[in-house]
């Protein structure tokens, strides 16, 4: 069963409660970037085959346009504002060193966006339709894995999924573009879960969001009862704010009371996991045929002077955000991408904005590995706060020895980062670094055995 604190759902073992730090930012609507001068896209900006330029250099193209073929597996590009297309060159990436990307330019000659009007019969469309729509819009996960959004939905649909669970927790710090966005579009959220489920083969929808939003559970609730159909029923599950909540496993305990076991997807119990921001994407693609173009994304944390949720195009630069947002607070020293506890440290500001960057977070004093680490004092707590009852500490002690392969029984492939290990350990051990260390020599010896 789900475990319901009142009338709030939650998971079930393990979790802490972080100070959420979402007040600087949580009532600050979505502001537009203006149009930068330049953006860089790199061709590989989420699981899959890079994209394929379908341009040419000096080509003028308007806002709206595609730039780059999906391929069998990826999805598409289009130009996120009007200008003249540069050459594909290696450029600084926010998550790799370089990677090959196209720049557009901006050039008025190029002419205004694309226009992208209502297809009337966007409700009624035949399921390989609405497939391509969301494909050909180039729509990737915008919760952070930046999975192909149609393969995802076929593969749903191939494990006869029966639910769909909608996750609007945003349990990381900080970060509250997500909150904006349900505050902003509460009915195209839940019209396009209700398209997300359809494509999915799905007859039920759950939208989880945490106790700490109860505008934006209004806000949603309204919209699911306003709902012209009742073909696909919609509700919207209050949970209990508490990381991670918005973990796929620990939302769909949450909201559905099915455990999802180690190593597997949700679809084993019958449920596919989407984000409130891509089911915003995907309702703009079915009804409108409109691309992604931008991302919202939070600028906060005390490293930036003016913290705010931004809409940005796609492949503006990071340094303009923060121009943006005021700048950089002195004594900044950290740059995040992403929240806190799972984000990815940032060595510069001159990467673009990708689809799958929902946060940057600025941070100042000293970083949590700048003073070392003790020893293992075997306190138990990190047990305590594993989600998944995994054993950190068994698995930093080996890796620490150089028995990296003896990890395994301790749950280091299971492991997938949530980081409340590392944040409640006394002796700042490094335990994610640790199962990330175990994870990747568990799996090259794998790779070895099978290929030999
Ligand atoms: S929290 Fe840290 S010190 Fe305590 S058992 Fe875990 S690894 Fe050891
Ligand atoms: S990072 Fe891994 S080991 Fe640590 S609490 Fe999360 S799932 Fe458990």
């Amino acid at each position: 069963m789900t475990q319901a604190t009142g009338s709030l759902h939650t998971f079930g073992r393990g979790g802490v409660h972080p100070d959420p730090h979402k007040g600087a930012t949580s009532g600050r609507e979505i502001e537009d970037l203006p149009a930068p001068s330049e953006v860089v896209l790199p061709l590989l900006q989420h699981l899959g085959e890079p994209a394929e330029p379908c341009v040419k250099k000096g080509e003028l193209v308007r806002r709206g346009q595609k730039i780059a073929e999906g391929g069998k597996t990826g999805v598409p590009l289009h130009a996120p504002i009007s200008g003249k297309i540069k050459p594909v060159d290696k450029r600084p990436h926010p998550t790799m060193a370089v990677a090959p990307s196209l720049a557009i330019g901006g050039n008025a000659e190029a002419g205004p966006e694309l226009e992208f009007p209502e297809d009337p019969a966007w409700r009624d469309l035949p399921l390989e339709e609405s497939l391509e729509r969301v494909r050909e819009a180039g729509i990737v996960g915008l919760g952070g894995a930046a999975f192909p959004t149609w393969r995802k939905l076929q593969f749903a649909r191939a494990a006869k999924v029966d639910l769909l669970v909608m996750n609007g927790a945003e349990c990381e710090p900080y970060l509250t573009a997500d909150y904006r966005v349900m505050l902003a579009w509460p009915a195209e959220i839940v019209e396009g879960s209700v398209l997300i489920a359809k494509m999915a083969g799905a007859t039920r929808v759950l939208i989880g969001v945490e106790s700490d939003k109860p505008d934006a559970i209004t806000a949603l609730s309204k919209a699911a009862a306003a709902l012209p159909t009742r073909d696909i029923p919609v509700e919207i599950v209050p949970c209990v704010a508490r990381y991670p909540q918005g973990a796929e496993k620990q939302l769909v305990f949450a909201v559905s009371g099915r455990t999802v076991p180690n190593r597997q997807l949700p679809s084993a119990v019958g449920v596919l996991v989407q984000n409130v921001a891509t089911a915003h994407a995907v309702y703009e693609a079915i009804r409108f045929r409109r691309p992604l173009l931008d991302r919202i994304l939070t600028v906060t944390g005390p490293g930036i002077v003016t913290p705010r949720n931004v809409r940005a195009p796609l492949g503006a630069s990071l340094s303009d955000i923060v121009e943006f947002c005021g700048g950089l607070a002195p004594g900044t020293s950290r740059m995040i991408a992403g929240g806190p506890m799972m984000g990815r440290a940032l060595p510069r500001l001159d990467v673009p904005l990708i689809k799958g960057m929902n946060g940057l977070v600025l941070l100042t004093g000293r970083g949590p590995l700048e003073d070392g680490f003790g020893p293992c004092i075997r306190c138990g707590r990190c047990l305590d706060a594993c989600p998944l009852g995994l054993e950190p500490d068994q698995v930093s002690v080996r890796v620490e020895v150089g028995r990296t392969l003896d990890t395994e029984p301790h749950g280091a492939l299971d492991c997938y980062e949530c980081g409340c290990c590392s944040y409640v350990c006394p002796s700042s051990r490094p335990l994610v670094q640790f199962m990330q260390v175990a994870k990747a020599a568990l799996r090259r010896a794998a790779a070895t055995r099978s290929a030999s």
